[in-house]
């Protein structure tokens, strides 16, 4: 699924390319019933166009296209979706399960496999994504609040990394990789997490983020960029899918368990 990286390299891409643009036809397949949400896709195809896209900004996982005269178009491309911006109409495609004109004759292309993807059409982005915790990458997440938040938590501590309520845009890869940059067992319990290792963990979920967002993102499934391209993170992950290779720092075989219902990978030797 894609994370805070990769949807962060969708933004960055298409704020180039489709910002200033105005949407002049919108379809959704017959094939995508539960794509639109809050309302039918009938009434989505009809309120969308005439719209200029004003700016895109992400929250956690979510895309949001700001539109003209104060409406909200948001994404979540969940498990397989991709968004992708075309210089000419979208192509024929078994999976485009939605696809949009803009008034230069490009194209936004909703292309999903699963079809977990949604989208809303809304006046009050809140509604949607209000409840999310802060952006990791903002001054919003702060030691002191990741303390707050570890404390009053039995679970395990990967379990509150990837709760969206908790901290917004992590997902299975950078918690994975984010309790490796910290030295932390993804099955510790959140509170019995030190204070030094929970400064090591606001470190290291920045670390691991930022890292993935130079390489543009992870494409170890289904994962492209604005334009259709893969990323390039999959290749430096440190403990993610890395299950019985040797460990870059100690050379212990990176072992996969079950944590909170999800495949995790770490070193148990340098992760106690
Ligand atoms: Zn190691």
């Amino acid at each position: 699924m894609p994370e805070l990286p990769e949807v962060e390299t969708i933004r960055r891409d298409l704020l180039s390319r489709i910002v200033g643009r105005t949407i002049t036809s919108a379809f959704v397949s017959s094939n995508a019933p539960r794509l639109v949400q809050l309302m039918p896709p009938a009434e989505f195809c009809k309120q969308l166009p005439g719209h200029r896209i004003e700016d895109i900004s992400r929250r956690g996982k979510y895309l949001l296209v700001h539109l003209s005269g104060g409406l909200y178009w948001i994404v979540h491309l969940r498990m397989t979706g991709r968004f992708l911006h075309r210089e000419d109409p979208c192509p024929e495609d078994p999976y485009l399960r939605a696809g949009f004109t803009l008034d230069n004759g490009s194209s936004l292309c909703f292309v999903d496999l699963r079809k977990f993807g949604t989208m809303w059409l809304i006046d009050d982005p809140s509604l949607v994504v209000g409840k999310l915790g802060p952006e990791p990458l903002s001054d919003d997440f702060t030691v002191a609040g990741l303390r707050d938040l570890l404390v009053r938590r039995s679970a395990p501590v990967k379990a509150v990394l990837l709760d969206q309520h908790a901290i917004a845009g992590i997902g299975n890869i950078y918690a994975d990789e984010a309790l490796f940059n910290a030295g932390i067992n993804p099955r510790r319990a959140a509170n019995k997490v030190s204070k030094p290792k929970t400064e090591a963990l606001h470190a290291g979920v920045r670390q691991a983020l930022l890292d993935a967002l130079s390489d543009r993102g992870s494409s170890f499934s289904d994962y492209v960029d604005g334009s259709g391209r893969s990323g390039r993170h999959q290749l430096k992950v440190k403990v993610f899918r890395r299950t019985d290779q040797p460990c870059y720092s100690c050379g212990t075989q990176i072992r996969r368990v079950k944590v909170a219902g999800r495949s995790t990978h770490f070193c148990p030797n340098c992760q106690r």
